[in-house]
């Protein structure tokens, strides 16, 4: 397919000029320098200087891990906020369209919400599979970008790779792919595929399996041409020095990150086991992620006893086909114990 980018980017964003950080005018960071360009402190105490703009040392590891260039990645202040960056860049407020596979994440309809973008809904088949056909006969000409989480969050299953091809060779706007969970999941990552389709946009994070929800590091990968729109409209110092250092600091562990994600898959296995056998449970469905839905006699009841015991779990009923339904993360060994005993006593 031939897909022309540059056509998909707002005006307004086409023409406009850059902030042009101190930091950015002068760039050698290997040189010695007297820094004497941006207003800071000079006294050093770890945090007085700006941040890397780039990131790049935090980059250089990502991309070692996920063999990705460094061109190809752009850092934010969590997904949310590269998530904002794309609505921003490609979606013209009150005029164009994205298109969002419900029961998902519910952050891309916030964020559509804020930028006065439509969302249109396409509810996911009852195997929670993308309906492709229907969403394929949504698109209009003012159709930006379709949304695709997998596994998705919370039904916790991965789309089938027909349904994502078909998607990315016959929709002409970006495909969103987000792979918060990918590192949980027995399939590969689409990562090693992204430039072979132009408009694949992917998003990973390391708030979920690289155990860092707290530092709010999101990425997304794309094509050297999109990710340099999107740094185009960036906030210049988007991710602080904090952040940066202990991304580093933990990615370069990556021994102990593979390890808990094993403990946690295991943990996930003893916990699917167990929940089969309670009889007010329905249905246990089967899990890419790290946590399982469950279908429940009374969500609303089964929550909130859960609640009483000093147990929080995520009540999803109210979500489109996740009638009566709870997402309950996978803790830790002792914790879903816990949970496994006070439910048998419910
Ligand atoms: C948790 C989650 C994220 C992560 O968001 P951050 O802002 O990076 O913490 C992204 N997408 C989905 C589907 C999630 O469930």
């Amino acid at each position: 397919m031939n897909i022309n980018i540059q056509n998909l980017v707002r005006e307004n964003i086409k023409t406009m000029q850059p902030y042009s950080s101190a930091r950015d005018e002068f760039k050698d960071f290997e040189q010695k320098m007297i820094y004497l360009d941006a207003n800071e402190n000079p006294n050093d105490n770890g945090i007085n200087r700006y941040p890397d703009t780039q990131q790049k040392s935090v980059k250089k590891i990502l991309s070692g891990i996920k063999k990705v260039a460094t061109s190809q990645i752009l850092l934010g202040n969590g997904s949310d906020e590269v998530l904002d960056l794309l609505f921003r860049a490609f979606c013209e407020p009150n005029k164009d369209n994205v298109i969002t596979l419900p029961p998902t994440y519910g952050m891309y309809d916030v964020l559509a919400n804020l930028n006065a973008v439509e969302n249109k809904e396409i509810l996911l088949n009852d195997d929670f599979e993308p309906n492709v056909s229907k969403i394929l006969s949504e698109v209009n000409e003012n159709t930006k970008i379709i949304f695709l989480c997998s596994p998705n969050n919370p039904t916790g299953n991965s789309f089938s790779d027909e349904s994502i091809v078909t998607l990315l060779e016959s929709f002409n706007g970006l495909v969103f792919l987000d792979e918060a969970y990918i590192d949980f999941s027995s399939r590969e990552s689409w990562l090693s595929k992204m430039n072979d389709y132009p408009n694949l946009v992917i998003s990973q994070t390391l708030s979920k399996a690289y155990g860092m929800a707290g530092i709010r590091l999101g990425i997304l990968y794309a094509s050297i041409e999109i990710i340099e729109v999107l740094n185009k409209i960036k906030p210049p110092y988007n991710v602080n020095i904090l952040t940066q250092y202990k991304a580093i600091q933990n990615l370069e562990n990556t021994k102990k990150i593979n390890k808990q994600i094993i403990d946690i898959q295991l943990e996930k296995k003893f916990l699917f086991k167990c929940l089969l056998k309670l009889n007010f449970i329905v249905k246990v469905y089967p899990s890419e992620a790290n946590f399982i839905l469950i279908k429940v006699d009374n969500a609303n009841k089964r929550y909130q006893q859960l609640l009483e015991k000093g147990i929080v779990i995520r009540n999803r009923t109210s979500q489109p086909l996740c009638d009566n339904c709870l997402r309950i993360t996978i803790g830790t060994s002792e914790e879903n114990l816990k949970l496994i005993n006070t439910l048998k006593e419910l």
